[in-house]
C-alpha cells in the first residue's frame, strides 16, 4: 500500500490522535514541521489554521491537503506524526518508505531571514516560549511592533507555544527586518548563556513574591498536623521515606523512586500531559509526602527548577463557593503579592515551565474529575472545580507541572487519560517501619521495645506498613506495651487504642478498665455526629455552627481529635477538621454503633454504600453547595470517594461490634440494641458475600471453576476480619466453591493480605490464589502465610517481593501438602532466593510449576536451582524468561534436567543463551521422554546451536516445538533450518 493510501485508510485514527485531547498542540506541531520542510507554504498553513474553527475541521483540512500534495508530502507527514505524538500513540503511524530527506529540503529554503523563520520554526517555537516578553520588547524598541501587536500576541487564551507561533506569524507579516531582529535576538541569548533560561534572572517583583511565597509555604509545612493536638513534631525529625513505585512498568527505571523523581522524567508515559498523580490509600502518607516536597522547595534544597510553587488542598477548595479566575485562585489561596499582581501573573503565564502546582486529596473534592467543561482562558472566572480540572487537563495553564494526590479507587479513567505518569505510594518498607519508630521514640530502649512488640504480632506489623497506623501505634506505645496478650490485631483495635490514649492524656482523672468509654460517651457522640454527617455529605471542614449543631463543646475539642484547619487565605472564622480522614470515619462508626438517633436502616445502607443516598443535614452550611449543578455532581462521579469513606466506616462498624469489644459498650448502649446491630452487620456481610458468589459463572467443561473478585469483595473480607469471629469467616467460606480465586489489580497490600489469610484459611478445598499486580511486598507475603495450607497454586506476579519474602514464603510452603505451583514473574528476586527454591524442589516431590520470569537471576542462581532440580522428579513447568542465566546457567540446568521424566515445558527466553547453552539443552531433548516445548526466543544462538538441537530432535518424537525467534541467524539460515526441522519455530 502506498503511503498516500495509508493516509486515507488511517484518516479516522490520525484525526483521533491529533485532536481527541482537545488541545491543538499536536496538530500545530505537525504544521510547524511541515512548514519548516517547505511541504506546506504559508498560505496552506493559513487555510488550515482558521481561527475559531473546530479543531477536527482543521485536522481534516490538513489531511485533505497532505493527500492532494502526493506521496512525498504524505511520507513526511507520517515522519512528523512520529516526532510529535506520544509513544503510546505513535506505533500505529509509522511508514518506513519515507522518500525525501528533510535535511536536504531545509538547505534550499534558508536564503532570507523570513525563510529562516519558517525553516527553523519548530525550534524557534520552543526557544521563544521562555522569552516572549523580552522578544516583544526587542521588536517594540526596533519599531517593528506596536503595543497593540504585543497585546495580540499575549492574549491569555493562548498557551505559551501558541503565543510563540503567533509572534512568528506577526513577525512574518512585518517583513524581513523584523524577522532579522528576532533571529538576532535569539542568537544573542544563546551566545550569552548556554540556554536561554540560564542567562536570565526573573524580574525583581517576581523574586520578592517568590520569597514571600516560600516563607509562607515553609511555615505551612514544617510541622506535621496530626501531632497538632498533642505535640508539635517537626517534619524533619519524623519524615521517613515511603515506597514509591511507577504505576506502569518502565524499563529504564531501576531501583526505588525518590521524591525528586515525582516531577522528574522517569516513567513518563505521556509527554504532552503536565499532571503527575501520586496515589495511595488513606493514611498512606500522600499529604505528608507533598508537605515534604513543599518544605524542600521552600528551603531551596530541592526542586530548584521551579521558581514558584503553589500548594492547594482540595479539602479546603471545597468551601470556596464563588467563581474565581486562575489569578484569584493562586493569589487568594496561596500567597497575596504585595504589588504588581498583574505583572507577576503575566510572568506565571509566560514561564509555565518554572511553576509547580500541587493539589492534595483530589478524592476529597466534592465533584468527581470530569473533562466536560472546557476552559482555556486564565482570566475567565469559573467554579473552582472547573478551574482545577482544566488545569489538570492542561487546557488551562498548559506547561505548568501539576502534582495531584488521590486514593486509587477514586481515580477515574478520564483522569488517567490526562496523566503524565502515575506514581504509587505504598507505605513503609520493613526498614522504614524501624526507622520511623526510632525517630518517633528518641529513647532507644522504648524504640526497641515497640519494635520487639511489633515483631511478635505479625497482624499488627502488617497494619504498621501504613504510616497513619504506625503513627498511632507509636503514639500509644505505653498502651501497646501494656496490652500483653490482647495486643491489637485489627484496625479497630488500633483506633480504640488511640481513643483511649487521647482520653487518658487529656482528662485529669482516668478510669481504669473498660469504663473509660462510658466516661467520655458525650464527647464520642458529639464528635461522632459531626463525623457521621460529614461523611454523608463529603464534608471534612467544619464551621463553628456545624460544631454547635452537633453539640461539640470546648471540652470535646480539647481532647485533640479535632484540629484547627490551616487555611492560607485565612479570611474565614475558625474552622476545624479531624486529625485525619480515617479518624473521622472511625468517629462516624462510633456514632452508628452507639447513638440512639440513627434509624434502623443505617447499617444495611452502610453496607451497600453505592445505594446510600446523600445524607441531608441541617448544618454544614459552608460545605453544602447550593446550586443544582453541584447537586448533580454530588450524585455523579463524586460518589466514588464517598463510597470509600463509607466502606472504611463500615469496616470500623464491623470491628466495633465484634464480640471482643462488647464489654466496652456495656454501660453505653442497651445490650438488646447492640445485639440487634451485631445481627444486622452479620447478615449484611453474609448477604454481601453471597452476592459475589452468585456472580461466579459455571465453568466451561474441562476448565476450572474460577471467581474473579468484583469491587467490594476485598472490603467485605476486611469487615469479616475486623469482627475476629472465626465462625463468621468459616460461614462465609463454606459457601465458596471454586478452584481458582482471582484477585488481580485489587489494590491488595499487607493490610488486605492479613484479612484475606484470616478468611481464606477457612476454605473447604484448596484453591489457586491469583494475586498478580498488587502491592503485596514482603510484609504482605508474611501475612499470607496462614492461608498457605489452602493454596495449591500461588500467583504473585508483579508484587514487589524480594528474596527475604521468598525465604519466609517457602519455609511455610514446604510444610503445606497442597502447595504445587508458584508464579513470581516480575518481582525483585536475585540469586539469593534460589537456594530456597532448590530446597523446596529437593523436599517436595510433588511440586509442579515454578515460574520466575523477569527477575534478576544469573548463572549463579541457575546453578543453585540445578542442585534442586537434580533431586526433583515432579516439576513439569520451569519458566525463567527475562533473567540473565547465560550459557553457563543453561549448561547447569541442562545437566540437571537431562534425565528428567517430568519436565514438559521449559522457558529460557531472553537469557543471553548462546550456542554453547543450546547444545547443552539439546541433551535434554535427546534423553527426555516428557518435554514438549522449549522456549529459546530472544537469545543469541547461532547456527551451531540450532544444528545441535536438530540432531537431538531426530531422537525425540514427543517434542512439539522449539521456539527460536530473534536469535543470531540470517534469513537464509532460518529458511534452510525450517526446511530441515518443522518443529523449530523462528
Ligand atoms: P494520606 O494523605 O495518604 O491520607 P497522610 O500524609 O495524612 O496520609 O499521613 C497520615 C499520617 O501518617 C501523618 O500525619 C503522619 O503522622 C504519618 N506519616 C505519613 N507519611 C509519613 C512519612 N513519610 N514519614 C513520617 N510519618 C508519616
Amino acid at each position: 500500500m502506498s503511503v498516500q493510501e495509508l493516509v486515507l485508510r488511517q484518516r479516522t485514527e490520525i484525526l483521533h490522535a491529533l485532536c481527541s485531547s482537545g488541545s491543538a498542540e499536536h496538530l500545530e506541531q505537525v504544521l510547524d514541521i511541515l512548514l519548516s520542510q517547505g511541504e506546506l507554504i504559508f498560505e496552506d498553513y493559513q487555510n488550515i489554521q482558521v481561527p475559531g474553527r473546530a479543531l477536527y475541521t482543521n485536522g481534516r483540512q490538513l489531511l485533505d491537503l497532505v493527500y492532494i500534495k502526493g506521496v512525498d508530502t504524505c511520507a513526511l507527514f507520517y515522519a512528523a506524526l512520529q516526532q510529535v505524538l506520544p509513544e503510546v500513540q505513535r506505533a500505529g503511524f509509522s511508514f518506513s518508505g519515507c522518500c525525501s530527506n528533510p535535511e536536504e529540503k531545509k538547505e534550499e529554503y534558508q536564503s532570507t531571514c523570513t525563510q529562516s523563520l519558517l525553516t527553523q520554526r519548530p525550534s524557534l517555537v520552543s526557544k521563544l516560549q521562555g522569552c516572549i516578553e523580552d522578544t516583544l520588547k526587542a521588536l517594540v524598541i526596533s519599531g517593528h511592533f506596536t503595543s497593540a501587536d504585543c497585546d495580540e500576541v499575549r492574549l491569555p487564551i493562548h498557551t505559551p507555544s501558541q503565543q510563540a507561533r503567533r509572534l512568528l506569524d506577526y513577525v512574518r507579516s512585518k517583513g524581513e527586518s523584523a524577522a532579522k531582529v528576532v533571529l538576532q535576538y535569539i542568537q544573542e541569548k544563546q551566545v550569552s548563556g548556554s540556554t536561554l533560561r540560564d542567562s536570565w534572572t526573573p524580574p525583581k517583583e517576581v523574586l520578592k513574591y517568590q520569597k514571600k511565597l516560600s516563607s509562607s509555604v515553609s511555615a505551612q509545612s514544617c510541622f506535621l498536623s496530626t501531632y497538632g493536638g498533642t505535640s508539635h513534631m517537626s517534619l524533619d525529625d519524623i519524615y521517613t521515606e515511603g515506597q514509591l513505585e511507577l504505576a506502569q512498568n518502565c524499563n529504564d527505571v531501576h531501583g526505588p523512586l525518590g521524591l525528586k523523581d515525582i516531577v522528574g522524567t522517569a516513567g513518563t508515559v505521556n509527554e504532552e500531559a503536565d499532571t503527575v498523580l501520586v496515589s495511595g490509600d488513606a493514611g498512606g502518607g500522600k499529604s505528608t509526602l507533598l508537605q515534604r516536597l513543599h518544605l524542600l522547595w521552600a528551603r531551596g534544597t530541592a526542586f530548584e527548577d521551579f521558581l514558584l510553587l503553589f500548594p492547594f488542598s482540595c479539602r479546603r477548595l471545597n468551601s470556596v463557593q464563588q467563581e474565581l479566575s486562575v489569578q484569584e485562585l493562586l493569589f487568594q489561596h496561596c500567597c497575596w503579592p504585595d504589588r504588581e499582581q498583574e505583572e507577576i501573573f503575566q510572568f506565571i503565564l509566560d514561564h509555565p515551565q518554572l511553576i509547580l502546582f500541587t493539589f492534595d486529596g483530589l478524592d476529597e473534592l466534592k465533584q468527581g474529575f470530569s473533562d466536560e467543561h472546557r476552559l482555556c482562558c486564565p482570566t475567565q472566572r469559573a467554579p473552582v472545580h472547573i478551574l482545577l480540572f482544566n488545569m489538570i487537563k492542561g487546557s488551562l495553564m498548559k506547561g505548568v507541572r501539576k502534582v495531584v494526590t488521590s486514593r486509587p479507587e477514586a481515580v477515574s479513567p478520564v483522569l488517567k487519560k490526562n496523566l503524565r505518569k502515575e506514581v504509587l505510594l505504598q507505605g513503609f518498607t520493613p526498614s522504614g517501619i524501624d526507622c520511623f519508630v526510632q525517630k518517633h521514640h528518641l529513647d532507644p530502649t522504648v524504640a526497641a521495645k515497640v519494635l520487639e512488640s511489633l515483631r511478635t504480632n505479625t497482624a499488627l506489623l502488617g497494619l504498621c506498613h501504613s504510616p497513619v497506623l504506625l503513627w498511632i501505634v507509636s503514639q500509644c506505645h505505653k498502651e501497646l506495651l501494656g496490652f500483653g496478650e490482647g495486643s491489637p490485631q485489627t484496625i479497630t483495635d488500633v483506633f480504640l487504642m488511640i481513643l483511649q490514649h487521647f482520653f487518658q492524656h487529656q482528662s485529669s482523672q482516668s478510669t481504669m478498665g473498660s469504663g473509660w468509654l462510658h466516661e467520655h460517651l458525650n464527647t464520642v457522640l458529639h464528635l461522632g455526629q459531626l463525623a457521621y454527617e460529614g461523611i454523608g455529605t463529603s464534608c471534612y471542614i467544619f464551621s463553628d455552627t456545624d460544631l454547635e449543631t452537633c453539640g461539640v463543646t470546648d471540652t470535646d475539642i480539647c481532647m485533640g481529635f479535632l484540629i484547627q484547619s490551616k487555611d492560607l487565605s485565612s479570611t474565614h472564622s475558625k474552622r476545624f477538621e479531624f486529625l485525619h480522614l480515617i479518624i473521622q470515619c472511625f468517629f462516624a462508626a462510633l456514632y452508628i454503633v452507639l447513638s440512639n438517633n440513627t434509624d434502623r436502616s443505617t447499617i444495611p445502607k452502610l453496607f451497600e454504600p453505592q445505594n446510600m443516598t446523600v445524607l441531608r443535614s441541617t448544618c454544614f452550611g459552608v460545605c453544602l453547595p447550593s446550586t443544582e449543578k453541584y447537586e448533580q455532581a454530588l450524585k455523579g462521579e463524586a460518589t466514588s470517594a464517598k463510597t470509600i469513606n463509607l466502606q472504611i466506616t463500615a469496616t470500623f462498624v464491623s470491628g466495633l461490634l465484634s464480640q471482643r469489644h462488647r464489654s466496652l459498650w456495656l454501660h453505653c448502649c442497651p445490650s438488646a440494641v447492640m445485639e440487634k446491630r451485631v445481627k444486622q452487620v452479620v447478615r449484611c456481610l453474609s448477604k454481601g458475600m453471597q452476592k459475589h458468589f452468585k456472580s461466579i459463572p459455571q465453568p466451561v467443561e474441562g476448565e476450572k471453576k474460577s471467581m474473579h473478585a468484583m469491587p467490594g469483595f476485598v472490603w467485605l473480607i476486611k469487615c469479616i476480619y475486623e469482627m475476629q469471629e472465626s465462625r463468621i469467616a468459616k460461614d462465609a467460606m463454606s459457601k465458596l466453591e471454586v478452584d481458582h480465586l482471582k484477585l488481580t489489580y485489587c489494590n491488595i497490600g499487607p493490610v488486605e493480605c492479613t484479612a484475606l489469610a484470616y478468611v481464606l484459611q477457612h476454605l473447604r478445598n484448596p484453591v489457586g490464589l491469583q494475586l498478580d499486580n498488587n502491592s503485596v511486598g514482603d510484609v504482605g507475603v508474611e501475612q499470607l502465610l496462614p492461608c498457605m495450607p489452602v493454596c495449591n497454586s500461588l500467583y504473585l506476579r508483579n508484587n514487589n517481593i524480594t528474596d527475604e519474602g521468598i525465604r519466609k514464603l517457602l519455609a511455610k510452603g514446604i510444610q503445606c501438602d497442597s502447595f504445587r505451583k508458584i508464579a513470581l514473574f516480575n518481582n525483585k528476586l536475585t540469586d539469593a532466593c534460589t537456594q530456597h527454591f532448590s530446597h523446596l524442589l529437593k523436599t517436595k516431590q510433588d511440586f509442579l510449576s515454578l515460574r520466575l520470569g523477569n527477575n534478576n537471576i544469573t548463572e549463579e542462581g541457575a546453578k543453585q536451582l540445578a542442585e534442586g532440580l537434580k533431586c526433583n522428579h515432579s516439576l513439569a513447568y520451569l519458566g525463567l524468561w527475562g533473567n540473565k542465566i547465560g550459557d553457563a546457567g543453561a549448561e547447569a540446568l541442562a545437566s540437571a534436567l537431562e534425565n528428567s521424566t517430568s519436565l514438559v515445558w521449559l522457558s529460557l527466553v531472553d537469557n543471553g543463551v548462546g550456542s554453547v547453552g543450546a547444545c547443552a539443552l539439546a541433551n535434554i531433548i535427546k534423553n527426555s521422554t516428557s518435554l514438549e516445548e522449549l522456549w529459546l526466543t530472544e537469545n543469541c544462538i547461532t547456527r551451531t546451536g540450532v544444528d545441535c538441537l536438530i540432531q537431538a530432535l531426530e531422537h525425540n518424537t514427543r517434542m512439539q516445538s522449539v521456539w527460536l525467534k530473534n536469535n543470531d541467524l540470517s534469513l537464509g539460515e532460518v529458511e534452510e533450518l525450517t526446511q530441515r526441522e518443522s518443529r523449530l519455530i523462528f
